[in-house]
């Protein structure tokens, strides 16, 4: 295991896995991956939770990839992280969702923005597997306008008290701490800023039930939770207040190039499918792959790998020069607009991707016992979530026109 036990502050090479750590690290993702298949397998087909995402992450010493060294991750970069998310969502969208939720999402914004205090406490925990984390944003009546949100928090003593309902949150139901926003209570106007809180789940003032009507994604965890007078430790702010709003879209550029590079799975794992598949059934005397409209449909699942595979990499450049030069605006905008285009690409790519399989596989494509159609059904939220299409593109346009052109 690569975890420490004092917390001293090395250098930032230090923080940052040699080749020799980076190679161990695939190593690891490989075994993980290989063990996880067949107990995966079993779960979806029940429409079951699988807690081996989880129990085997901890085992191959996984949920902390990108994180500093001094911290107990694994101090790889990006670029390598965002291929290491590729592999896992070969195995499902499920699976890599988990590992957004935790790392992407979760552990991110308290690297970002956390006090040393809240890093020493969260990070070490959340890497050992000992604290699954959560990234709670979205409300009933607030999705793709967060700020349209009713959470609030106020100051009690040394405590702060959370209330209202937040919806449709990956490992919601599973996680330890949830990072939370919400708005001061009884404020309007200008005084209604958006504030980032790190919420410990426990007691009964918190209340989460898992969400199951959901076709996909069966294996991981989507839940709604209620907090009702919540108190929570009065260190627990995350950042400066009313910053929180800034905190989340920051996030979401980390969570969106998640989501692309596990849609870069998704094409990888059909593109093998399809593969093998076409070698091996024959219809009309031959292979079904000597037929010409089938190549066609392996020749566009290729080229959906090939520019989703070109667009990640871009954009995991892009959030890594971002990430080395905090505070630098001009970075982080770039970032943000690449991995939008990734995340719009990919998760497109990945869904026609996906729908070529099926059709390759035939009647056979059309069942959840073979793999095509299970990233078919999975893959679809992933051109919802962390960002609709609609916003992606959004943003991509206004970010073309100018900022007096934001349609929203
Ligand atoms: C499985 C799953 C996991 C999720 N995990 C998380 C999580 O971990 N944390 C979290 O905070 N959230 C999570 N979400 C929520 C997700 O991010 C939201 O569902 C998403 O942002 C869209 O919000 P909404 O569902 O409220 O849709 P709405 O915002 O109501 O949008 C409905 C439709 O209107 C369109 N629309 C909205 N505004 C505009 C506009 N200005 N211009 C054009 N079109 C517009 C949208 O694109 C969409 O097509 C998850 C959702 C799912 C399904």
């Amino acid at each position: 295991m690569n975890h420490v036990d004092t917390l001293a502050a090395p250098s930032a090479a230090a923080d940052r896995a040699t080749p020799e750590e980076t190679a161990k690290l695939i190593a690891d993702v490989e075994a993980y991956c290989e063990e996880i298949r067949p107990l995966e397998e079993i779960c979806y087909l029940e429409h079951e939770p699988n807690p081996a995402i989880r129990d085997l992450a901890k085992k191959h010493d996984l949920l902390g990839m990108p994180i500093p060294k001094r911290y107990g991750g694994r101090g790889v970069d990006s670029w390598t992280y965002a291929r290491m998310l590729a592999r896992i969502n070969r195995e499902g969208t499920g699976v890599r969702t988990f590992f957004s939720g935790q790392t992407s999402i979760g552990q991110y914004p308290i690297l970002k923005y956390g006090t040393d205090e809240q890093k020493d406490r969260y990070l070490p925990a959340s890497c050992r597997g000992d604290c699954t984390l959560a990234f709670g944003l979205t409300e009933p009546d607030a999705g793709s306008n967060p700020l349209e949100g009713t959470c609030t928090w106020r100051r009690e003593g040394d405590k702060f008290i959370l209330n209202g309902v937040k919806y449709l949150i990956s490992n919601g139901s599973i996680a330890d701490a949830v990072i939370v926003f919400a708005f001061p209570e009884g404020s309007t106007g200008a005084d209604r800023r958006m504030s980032a809180f790190i919420v410990d789940t426990e007691g009964d003032t918190f209340e989460a039930e898992a969400l199951h009507a959901k076709p996909g994604m069966y294996t991981s965890d989507t839940a709604m939770f209620e907090m009702t007078e919540h108190p929570i430790s009065g260190d627990n702010m995350l950042g400066d207040e009313g910053n929180g709003f800034r905190i989340a879209m920051h996030t979401l550029v980390s969570g969106r190039l998640s989501v692309a590079s596990g849609c870069l799975g998704t094409i990888e794992d059909c593109l093998t499918e399809c593969l093998r598949y076409a070698k091996e059934r024959e219809q009309h005397g031959k292979p079904i792959g000597k037929h010409q409209l089938v190549q066609q449909h392996i020749a566009r699942i290729e080229i959906m790998r090939a520019t989703a595979d070109a667009m990640i990499e871009r954009a995991a450049i892009a959030k890594e020069a971002s990430d080395d030069a905090p505070g630098d605006k001009e970075k982080l905008a770039h970032a943000d607009y690449v991995v939008a285009q990734a995340k719009y690409w990919a998760s497109n790519a990945a869904w026609e991707a996906a729908d070529r399989a099926v059709q390759v596989f035939g009647g056979r494509g059309w069942s959840e016992l073979y793999r095509p159609f299970r990233h078919l059904q999975d893959v679809r939220v992933c051109r919802i979530y962390e960002g609709t299409d609609e916003i992606m593109q959004l943003k991509m346009a206004s970010a073309l026109l100018g900022k007096e052109y934001a349609a929203f």
